[in-house]
């Protein structure tokens, strides 16, 4: 038997199922399915590598402990905080193609291509894996905001970068006078350096990044750890690593886009000039709100006619998914018609929202993007705003000052009422205030919203 030709084949056979997996994700109906294609690729593309290798034992007992602690987090991990754990997975890949090409820097050849390689895959792992760390944080709320010192640092960034550049040129320089062989020792101490600025440039890239564009760094650094795979791949001519890291790299930068669109964020901002919360240009947001009870909202909601829904993280936090669909249900039994108003970076993951309702049974065809609601805005007679805050926040549009003004957001102050529920005054995850909370057609229903929609159901039930 040819084991080389059983090795590829297991390749091509590991990245058909990625691309098949990776369609299916697209819907909701056969994402589950997707999910398991992909991770049966993946697990065919591990055992034809092992084919390879002289002691396989303990890469398979590696590969047992993996397992075992991704299975364990997997299935312990609250959903509010699945975020957090697909920035630490993209951080861990990024770390991975990192020691692949240090080991490879160690098996060092001193051929300028391979040499270039190691460069690029030592350094986006090391920014993926850093910047992934920051990200961590951040979304877990351990790490907040910017400051102007921070800020600082991103003009480190690209101090950092000139330095590897020059690093790097000097390697290949050396490596292709044949120097590399001569004074090894030299050659080491300056890799050493590059792997150590690699993850401070990762630091320096994600620190000075505020809260409200994290979606678009998630999305960025996804496809940065797919870039970094696919390099690893190329240094080690493994066909399905270079598949696989593309699928990720190209997906991961068009969901980058697409986020950076939905924000009306450009892209040299986010990454380049940072969060800057210009606290006096934005204005002081006063006045009073008018809370409501349950039985009042009740009253409210069963003469209305339309009824839009729009979720946001606070939905998630409360797992109020189930009760809002059954909320849904006793509306469109009383002839009210219900739609879900989706804003793309709701929640804290992209399509944070879509799953959530997805696993309440609540139809797509239900699920409206702001485009598609806001021109009917007027026309709505009660919009219910469950746990949103900023991708409700009007400041996007009437506050120039405001750190989130030009974000595309869910104008739900133009409809004729709005309930807003969430527990307390607090500010959403851009840390701004919301002059929704003010206005003369909102109402503001106090408390875990889980518990008042509960209430509302058992109302409608009486
Ligand atoms: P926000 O984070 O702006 O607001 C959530 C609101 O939910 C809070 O005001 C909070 O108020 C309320 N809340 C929390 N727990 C509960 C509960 N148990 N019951 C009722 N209310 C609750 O959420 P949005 O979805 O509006 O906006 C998402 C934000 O996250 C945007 O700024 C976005 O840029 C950012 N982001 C999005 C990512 C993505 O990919 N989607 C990734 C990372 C960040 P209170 O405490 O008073 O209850």
């Amino acid at each position: 038997m040819d084991f080389i030709f059983l090795q590829e084949l297991g390749y091509i056979v590991a990245a058909i199922l990625f691309i098949f997996g990776l369609k299916m994700l697209s819907k909701e109906d056969t994402a589950a399915r997707g999910n398991l294609v992909s991770s049966v690729g993946m697990l065919i593309a591990v055992l034809v590598t092992l084919i390879k290798v002289v002691d396989p034992y303990l890469i398979l007992l590696a590969m047992i402990i993996g397992a075992g602690i991704g299975s364990l987090f997997a299935l312990k991990v609250k959903m509010t905080s699945i975020p957090e754990m697909v920035a630490l997975f993209n951080g861990f890949g990024g770390l991975s193609s990192f020691f692949l090409a240090w080991s490879q820097f160690i098996n060092q050849s001193n051929v300028s291509f391979i040499l270039i390689l190691t460069y690029m895959t030592v350094f986006i792992g090391g920014v993926t894996f850093s910047g992934s760390l920051i990200a961590f944080f951040k979304l877990s709320e351990i790490l907040k905001g910017s400051s102007n010192l921070l800020n600082n640092i991103s003009r480190w960034f690209l101090v950092f970068i000139c330095f590897f550049v020059l690093i790097a040129i000097g390697q290949v320089i050396l490596s292709s006078a044949g120097l590399l062989a001569i004074n090894f020792e030299l050659i080491q101490i300056t890799f050493i350096a590059f792997l150590i600025a690699s993850l401070l440039a990762g630091l320096a890239f994600v620190v000075p990044i505020g809260g409200g564009d994290m979606p678009v760094v998630i999305s960025l650094l996804n496809s940065l750890s797919g870039i970094a795979a696919a390099l690893a791949g190329v240094l080690l001519s493994n066909t399905a690593l270079i598949v696989a890291g593309c699928l990720v790299g190209a997906s991961g930068l068009v969901l980058t886009l697409i986020m950076a669109k939905s924000m009306n964020r450009d892209l040299y901002n986010i990454f380049f000039v940072g969060y800057v919360s210009d606290s006096n240009s934005e204005e002081e947001v006063t006045g009073e709100t008018k809370p409501i009870l349950a039985e009042d909202t009740y009253l409210i909601m069963e003469a209305a006619r339309s009824v839009l829904i729009v979720p946001g993280y606070g939905m998630a936090v409360a797992q109020a998914q189930h009760v809002v669909k059954e909320l849904g249900d006793l509306l469109e039994e009383n002839g009210c018609e219900v739609s879900y108003g989706i804003h793309p970076v709701a929640g804290r993951m992209p399509g944070h929202m879509n799953v959530l309702l997805a696993e309440a049974n609540v139809s797509y065809d239900n699920l409206l993007e702001p485009k598609d609601v806001n021109p009917k805005m007027e026309t709505i007679d009660v919009v219910v705003v469950i746990g949103a805050n900023d991708v409700v926040n009007p400041s996007a549009t009437e506050q120039p000052g405001s750190p989130i003004y030009g974000m595309p957001i869910i104008e739900t102050h133009r409809a004729k009422t709005v309930i807003v529920l969430k527990r307390s005054m607090s500010s959403g995850f851009a840390g701004v205030q919301n002059p929704l909370f003010f206005k003369e057609n909102t109402r503001m229903l106090f408390g875990d919203a889980k518990e008042s929609i509960a209430k509302l159901v058992s109302e409608f039930k009486e």
